[in-house]
């Protein structure tokens, strides 16, 4: 295991002294106690922690959906603090990807509606976000599958189809929220492959959080998170 960064990659986000303090009458619960992270251009990193340390604040925190109470954030340089909500909403669309533990796939559509959907909210056609969403797809393993509801598809696929839909617009920076957490230890180690293949094939960056040391110990770099702060 190594927490060392490759340093001569260069810096995508920087997080400097970051924390989350929620407020509820007279009770505080400091959820993030001055976190300090980069993350390298390419680099795939995992953090593990014990449920309830703060990963899922950490991500949300930096991929801008949610603010943090004190700190700065600077992606590619610039502060986030400095962006409108839509400024950090088109970042959000065109540089970021997102990946949940359980895929937050739109029921009512197909897998590749819900593939094409990032790339209709961005400036793609109609025509180029089918085109896209075809080949990521197959990508993953599902072309065959374009057609399928979420409900017809397995566990396994549904979290490829959430990887597609991740990847489709590609994002120089994905974060995955425990994204194999809900299969069995075969499955999740074959999605993930599948993943960490794509992802360095195209130089994205990752943050992914995980329990699963085995999957840990397959990243670039393992971060470990206890009570607010990663440990030094
Ligand atoms: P993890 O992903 O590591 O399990 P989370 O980031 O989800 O941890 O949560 C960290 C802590 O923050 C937990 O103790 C949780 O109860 C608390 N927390 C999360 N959201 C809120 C909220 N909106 N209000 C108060 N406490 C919260
Ligand atoms: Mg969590």
């Amino acid at each position: 295991m190594h927490n060392i960064s490759n340093s001569s990659l260069p810096v995508l986000l920087k997080a400097c002294e970051l924390t989350k303090t929620y407020e509820e009458g007279p009770i505080k619960t400091e959820v993030l106690r001055k976190v300090n992270l980069s993350l390298r251009e390419g680099e795939l990193t995992a953090i593990i922690g014990k449920s309830g340390s703060g990963k899922s604040t950490l991500l949300h925190i930096l991929g801008t959906l949610d603010t943090p109470t004190s700190g700065e954030l600077l992606f590619e340089g610039v502060k986030l603090t400095d962006l409108s909500s839509s400024e950090k909403a088109r970042l959000r669309n065109q540089k970021i990807g997102f990946i949940y533990q359980f895929h937050h796939l739109l029921e009512d559509f197909t897998a590749k509606e819900n593939v094409m959907m990032p790339l209709l909210i961005g400036s793609y056609t109609q025509k180029e976000a089918s085109e896209l969403a075809s080949e990521y797809l197959a990508k993953v393993g599902l072309y065959d599958r374009q057609q399928h509801k979420p409900s017809e598809l397995s566990g396994g696929e549904r979290q490829r189809v959430a990887i597609a839909r991740a990847l489709v617009t590609s994002p120089d920076l994905i974060f995955a929220d425990e994204p194999t957490g809900n299969l069995d230890a075969l499955n999740a180690k074959t999605v993930f492959k599948l993943f960490y293949d794509l992802v360095h094939a195209k130089g994205t960056t990752v943050l992914m959080v995980t329990h699963d040391e085995g999957l840990a110990s397959l990243c670039d770099r393992v971060l470990r998170m206890q009570d607010g702060v990663i440990d030094a």
